[in-house]
């Protein structure tokens, strides 16, 4: 007999991450993250560096700094906040702590994918909740609620679509959900969005006992690399996740680079500017070329080359790979025709339209 995983595992497809290659000797626009085009903030980069004059030592197992930031920042509480090696890491625990085999959790058609690969891990089943125009819909989630259901997640911008539910509609799907299934608000782009509809989470975390928000430093905040996500949510679930997670699950220059970078509220607001002339100014130029564009209120933008293009997705990022614009295919969230692109410098931005009128045989 051979060492079997538990039941589930090997049914887990692997996770693929976005191509980060140009061809030799080809500049490099990476566009297929979702990671800023503005690098990380200089203070975060000199707290890192710092942090690593001490590489003897163990980091902070509370992370207490990076949390006095966010709690500083956002105006919470120390104690309902709890800080990941990214997000991702939050996300499994979530999973590890309230999933069990003949459990389910709930994720929408083109939800990120990393949701159904930790609710496997933990020997539940996914449920598949379908969309509305490309976005979560509230009724179809709770209609896919049964005595089985622990956790629903919601990315809300969702990735890869850009879509997003306003505040309204979420609170609505947390009113309408037993009180003993988590609500998993996915918060990684929401520094980006600039509408009047939209809530992170903090006010319905605040107000009810079976919601978190998690958050990253990935994107705006520039520290991809370092790997720092939080959550907020009621002390029970915090401290629930704080038992089960490594002791030292942040290294000491993320913990440190992460605070400096919360503390920079310039930064951020200028890269949220940047962001919101560029994904305007990017969607009407592909819209431009025919391309249907989905609406995003994220850093990135899902182009579809069905009908209009006449011209495959695949054959497209070849295209542009071949030249240096490098995006993500997105089949595996069930776009097998488009690719989704980020928002990157403007000569990026230029760059990856021209190639695309190329493509297509039009001009930009
Ligand atoms: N949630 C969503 C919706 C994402 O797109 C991503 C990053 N691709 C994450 C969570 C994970 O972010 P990180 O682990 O880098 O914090």
């Amino acid at each position: 007999m051979k060492p079997q995983p538990k039941s589930g595992v090997l049914d887990i497809e692997i996770y693929v991450p976005g191509k980060s290659r140009a061809p030799e000797g080809i500049k490099l626009h990476k566009l297929s993250s979702n990671e800023t085009p503005l690098g990380p903030p200089p203070a975060a980069v000199e707290a890192a560096r710092q942090a690593l004059l001490h590489l003897e030592q163990y980091p902070d197992g509370q992370a207490s700094d990076l949390k006095a930031a966010i709690a500083e920042v956002h105006g919470l509480n120390p104690k309902n906040i709890l800080c990941g090696n990214g997000s991702d890491e939050l996300l499994g625990l979530l999973c590890q702590c309230y999933l069990g085999p003949g459990d389910e959790a709930i994720h929408t058609e083109h939800g990120f994918l990393v949701y159904g690969i930790q609710i496997r891990a933990a020997g539940a089943t996914p449920v598949v909740a379908p969309e509305k125009d490309r976005t979560a819909d509230v009724d179809a989630i709770l209609a896919r609620v049964t005595e089985k259901t622990k956790l629903v997640f919601l990315a809300n911008p969702n990735n890869p679509t850009g879509t997003y539910l306003p505040f309204d509609e979420v609170r609505r799907l947390q009113a309408g959900l037993p009180g003993n299934v988590v609500l998993v608000l996915d918060a990684a782009y929401a520094e980006y969005v600039r509408r009047n509809d939209y809530g992170a989470g903090v006010e319905l975390v605040s107000a009810t006992d079976n919601v978190v928000m998690t958050r990253t430093f990935s994107k705006i905040y520039g520290l991809a690399g370092l790997r720092v996500g939080w959550l907020y949510g009621p002390e029970t679930i915090v401290s629930t996740l704080d038992r089960v997670r490594g002791p030292f699950n942040l290294n000491a220059a993320a913990i440190a680079a992460g605070a400096a970078a919360a503390r920079d509220r310039a930064f951020v607001e200028e890269a949220a500017r940047f962001n919101a002339e560029w994904l305007e100014w990017t969607a009407k130029a592909l819209e431009g070329l025919g391309l249907e564009v989905t609406p995003s209120v994220g850093n990135f933008l899902l182009v579809h080359f069905d009908d209009a293009a006449g011209r495959g997705a695949a054959e497209a990022d070849a295209f542009l790979t071949e030249r240096g614009f490098i995006m993500r295919r997105v089949a595996g969230y069930g776009f097998p025709n488009a690719l989704r692109m980020s928002i990157g410098t403007e000569e990026a931005n230029r760059g990856a339209v021209a190639a695309l009128a190329e493509f297509l045989g039009r001009s930009s």
